[in-house]
């Protein structure tokens, strides 16, 4: 089987890692792709948003089936184009995607079906989302309706620095036409984690639970990233809980989306949190999240690239997974999520004991040098949590002292109880 992969970073990366094991994958494309990605697929240099030169390559090389990664595609209608050309492609419609693309309307699919999320109100104009934080107090919870690179959330502490977010956002338009309408939401407390699922139509095949830390510094201090580091499965979370998130949410979700017109298909991620109420819905994505993918992806132990078609085609897919468990810890530029330099040296070295996911790499005459915020995620399996964190950061060792670069020394260690670790 042919198959591509649309997308540039981590999780594209380790879709085509994950394909590649498989014995049917012949030929892995990467578009663009990255660095690393190299290794195991042939990069082709057209942008995820030429349509058409995408939808012309697929059909010239005979590509099976078509992978989308990044969200800002799926939105611009790219697997439409797949499929009004007769291609196979795993992705959702761009109706479909605006489950991720508008904050509003997941919302309001949300209070419809009744599925547990946070209160909120959405609002175009400053001065009544003004008044709504006033009568509902601090911590109050301010995001942009559309995509906005993950800066569109302003978790605010006081109900002044909420009310800047509402200037920011609907005074001076931050996030352009992304800002236009905006969702004040409740403050939810507890622990978050990620469940995502193979999905179409009412048909949902969840994975096991990732958790990933999105707070560029320890102890989950400084600004939201693109997420530094996870693992998987979650330890820490009841069997219930775990039931409760695929019954009471991903699946009375993915019936909303039938109901609405909309069918699903592809990757339904659910951004939950654990409330002393159960699990609540923070956010949906429409595909894989970065960096949980990495960490969920080696503990499957069936061909990726049937359970994709298997989903397709309507067949029920086998999903074996490991009961060993995976942690990652992404190596960021300088700065990041602010501004950083690119260029510099990465330290890449051959180990048996992690596997490494490139994103902000690009080749140079000796080696790789970074071109990203987030430049690699350095990730192992074992049997238990700890040990997989020691492997990783046995490998962190070789970026201390260096400047260009920094880490979190923290990912995963919440989840360690005492006694084991
Ligand atoms: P992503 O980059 O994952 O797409 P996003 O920009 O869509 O993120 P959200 O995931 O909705 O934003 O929110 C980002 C973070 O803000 C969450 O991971 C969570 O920590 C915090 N957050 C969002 N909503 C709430 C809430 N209602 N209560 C408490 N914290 C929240």
């Amino acid at each position: 089987m042919r198959v591509m992969v649309i997308g540039r970073g981590g999780r594209e990366h380790s879709l085509a890692q994950t394909l590649a094991k498989s014995p049917n994958v012949s030929t892995i494309y990467a578009v663009p792709g990255n660095a690393g990605m190299e290794q195991v697929a042939e990069c082709v240099a057209i942008p995820e948003t030429d349509q058409a030169q995408l939808v012309a390559f697929a059909k010239e090389n005979e590509v099976d089936l078509t992978i989308v990664g990044p969200e800002n595609p799926l939105l611009d209608g790219l697997v439409d184009r797949f499929q009004e050309a007769g291609l196979k492609v795993f992705g959702p419609s761009s109706e479909a995607a605006l489950i991720e693309g508008s904050k509003h309307f997941a919302k309001q699919l949300m209070a419809k079906y009744e599925i547990p999320t946070a209160a909120y109100e959405a609002f175009t104009e400053v001065e009544p989302a003004k008044a709504y934080i006033r009568g509902k107090g601090a911590p109050i919870v301010v995001k942009a309706d559309g995509l906005a690179a993950g800066k569109g959330v302003v978790v605010a502490e006081t109900v002044d620095e909420a009310c800047e977010a509402v200037e920011d956002m609907l005074g001076n338009g931050q996030f352009g036409d992304a800002s236009r309408e905006i969702v004040v939401e409740e403050f939810l407390a507890g622990e978050e984690f990620s469940l995502m699922a193979f999905v179409n139509g009412r048909n949902v095949y969840p994975m096991i639970t990732a958790k990933d830390h999105k707070r560029a510094f320890e102890g989950d201090q400084g600004p939201n990233t693109g997420g530094m580091g996870a693992f998987a499965p979650v330890p820490d979370l009841a069997e219930s809980d775990y039931q409760f998130a695929v019954s009471s949410i991903l699946q009375p979700t993915a019936d909303a989306m039938v109901e609405e017109g909309r069918p699903f298909v592809g990757i339904l991620y659910a951004g939950l949190i654990q409330t002393s109420a159960g699990p609540k819905v923070i956010e949906f994505n429409a595909r894989f999240g970065d960096p949980e993918t990495q960490v969920v992806l080696p503990l499957l132990e069936n061909d990726l690239d049937q359970v994709f078609v298997d989903v397709l085609e309507g067949r029920d897919p086998e999903l074996r997974w490991s009961r060993s468990t995976c942690a990652g810890v992404v190596v960021a530029s300088s700065g990041y999520p602010g501004a950083y330099e690119k260029g510099r040296p990465v330290p890449v070295i051959e180990s048996n004991h992690v596997f490494v996911t490139h994103a902000g790499t690009e080749k140079a005459e000796q080696g790789y040098v970074s071109s990203g915020g987030r430049v690699l995620l350095v990730g192992a399996q074992a049997e238990r949590l700890p040990e997989a964190l020691e492997n990783v950061y046995d490998y962190m060792q070789q970026f201390d002292g260096n400047k260009d670069f920094f880490y979190r020394r923290d990912i995963g260690l919440s989840s360690i109880a005492p006694a084991s670790s």
